[in-house]
């Protein structure tokens, strides 16, 4: 067994033979041509051509995968008809006398090249892009064809895999990509997201040594995928892939339904992720947009903090992923069970109590300056909404609102386009947030609760200690009247008000929450549609016997 390590781009598990892509094989050699106006014309003829079939993958990715996904056959073909791209073509067929394939070859290595340098990994997978459009041109001009795959059931293993490649493929086929080459920020990559097919990318040359018809076994979403695996791993992944399938089935059944009680009030369900690799399942699983993205993840594990670009480009990914939906990003919240060591943090006697969340951003206004650019350069790409966590006072917000302005005016300044509509809300998972919420709606967009924090601070329960276990209890009253008062002061301001923590997704309280009257639920991916299911069947008209409203100790 061999175990190739790469990076999960759309999580799931799959098991199969490995298939090869099979590209035509143009060779771009340098003629010289003594009719340079028909040469001229032939590159203007397959430009046509290149665009037609730009537009039909358009259409096809369209309907299939929707206008999020479909949208980089555009951007194909505006590249394609760019004056800058097209000058250098002519001018190389002109001045050098020379064939259409190789001033196309010319031009692509040169925008290439320039893509590459600008260090950002967003740009760098444009380089692939724009080689992508040319290599569709000299295809045209050789009258080739792709061999592209054959077979059912099928793991795809490519180099790297183009957009153009990946969505002219028999979809029903295959059961997951693996590349050698390639990045989580490529467009193949989002476009398996958005296709919910498995993929795991960047695994390095070995693939490429591996022949037609290896079994493979693939674990995307940890971004492993083992060759001839061992029986141990078989039925490891052969579990997890069985667990996946039932979840899918449930899946089939509420996709495209609304959450909506059998007497008509409707709630948001979004999703809550850790990493890029997790957009997929949260599409996958219909949610409404990302209720919540802990952006500390993005930090942990590594040397060094992640800067601008890097986070950038991540921040720009999920939200181009979520078209015009929602996406909840919440800005670092590291600290407690959270570590990450180049912060060089104290070692504190009660972490839970410390240095964390937004008190560490407030404290190194570097790194909380950075995370702000990078979220609001981000804006312009989805519907951004940026979450402070940990907030315990209106000082707090005040503070982070006036960095919220400076770095926006900076940006702006700057010539970057930071979106008008960014909402900002806060995270209510303290006790002092809760308590002071009527001071804090008016100054925010909306309030997402973090049960999970709530519980341990309302309860004096560490949500680390497993010794104090049997004293916590996620139901508790006291928590359970601290929400109901974040929502009557959220909604008294008119915004908005979620909840984030796990209590979300408990399906024996999603009528209280209704009742309560929150607006949105943000769950892990999988407990979108069991919650969709309880939401459905649900009816608010209906006495409620076994909860009276007045449990939580407010009259209506
Ligand atoms: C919470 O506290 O409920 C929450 C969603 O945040 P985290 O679990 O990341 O602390
Ligand atoms: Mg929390």
């Amino acid at each position: 067994m061999i175990t190739l390590k790469g990076k999960g781009a759309h999580g799931g598990v799959a098991i199969g033979r490995a298939v090869f892509f099979r590209r035509a094989q143009i060779s771009v050699e340098r003629r010289n041509v003594a009719d340079v106006e028909g040469e001229l014309s032939r590159f203007r003829s397959a430009r046509e051509r290149t665009a037609q079939e730009l537009r039909r993958l358009y259409e096809r990715a369209l309907s299939d995968i929707g206008q999020s996904g479909a949208q980089i056959f555009e951007i194909h073909e505006m590249m394609l008809f760019d004056e800058d791209y097209n000058h250098l073509v002519e001018n190389t067929i002109r001045v050098e006398n020379v064939n259409a394939e190789y001033a196309i070859s010319v031009a692509a290595e040169h925008f290439a090249k320039i893509f590459s340098s600008m260090g950002d990994p967003y740009m760098s997978a444009r380089a692939a892009d724009i080689k992508d459009v040319s290599r569709r041109l000299c295809k045209i001009l050789s009258g080739a064809e792709d061999m592209g795959v054959s077979g059912k059931g099928i793991i795809l293993c490519a180099d790297d895999l183009a957009p153009g490649e990946t969505m002219q493929l028999d979809k029903e086929s295959i059961l997951a990509f693996v590349t050698s080459e390639g990045s989580v920020n490529s467009h193949t990559a989002i476009l398996a997201r958005t296709m919910g097919i498995p993929a795991v990318v960047g695994v390095g040359e070995r693939l490429m040594s591996l022949s037609d018809g290896t079994l493979l076994a693939v674990d995307s979403f940890c971004g492993e995928v083992y060759s001839d695996p061992d029986g141990e791993t078989l039925s490891r992944l052969e579990k997890k892939r069985n667990e996946q399938k039932k979840a899918e089935e449930l899946l089939e059944k509420y996709r495209g339904l609304d959450n909506v009680t059998l007497d008509g009030r409707r709630i948001d369900v979004f999703a809550n992720i850790q990493t890029i690799s997790e957009v997929g399942a949260a599409i996958k699983n219909d949610a409404g947009g990302i209720g919540l993205f802990r952006s500390e993840f993005l930090y942990i594990g590594r040397d060094m903090p992640p800067d601008e670009e890097e986070q950038f480009s991540a921040y720009r990914t999920v939200l181009s992923s979520m078209g015009n939906k929602k996406v909840v990003i919440r800005t670092l919240d590291i600290g407690a069970d959270k570590q990450a060591p180049y912060l060089d943090l104290p070692k504190e006697e009660n972490p839970a109590l410390g240095m964390r969340g937004i008190r560490i951003c407030l404290t190194n206004e570097e790194l909380f300056r950075t995370q702000l650019r990078a979220l609001f350069r981000a804006s312009v790409f989805g519907k951004l909404c940026v979450m402070f966590p940990m907030i315990t006072s209106v000082s707090e917000v005040d503070e982070i609102l006036t960095v919220c302005r400076r770095v926006k005016n900076e940006l702006v300044e700057e010539g970057h386009r930071v979106s008008d509509n960014i909402e900002l809300g806060i995270m209510i998972e303290t006790p002092a947030a809760v308590m002071i919420s009527d001071k804090l709606a008016p100054l925010i967009d909306f309030f997402s609760i973090g049960t999970n924090d709530l519980g341990q601070y309302t309860l004096a329960i560490d949500r680390q200690n497993r010794s104090v276990d049997r004293f916590f209890d996620p139901h508790h009253e006291a928590v359970l009247r601290m929400i109901r008062i974040a929502v009557d002061n959220a909604h008294k301001n008119g915004k908005w008000i979620g909840i984030c923590g796990e209590l979300g997704a408990d399906l024996s309280l999603t009528e209280t929450f209704l009742r309560m009257g929150i607006d949105e639920l943000s769950v892990s991916p999988s407990s979108i549609l069991p919650l969709r299911d309880k939401i459905r069947n649900i009816d608010l008209e209906k006495e409620n016997n076994e909860k009276s409203e007045d449990i939580y100790g407010f009259d209506k």
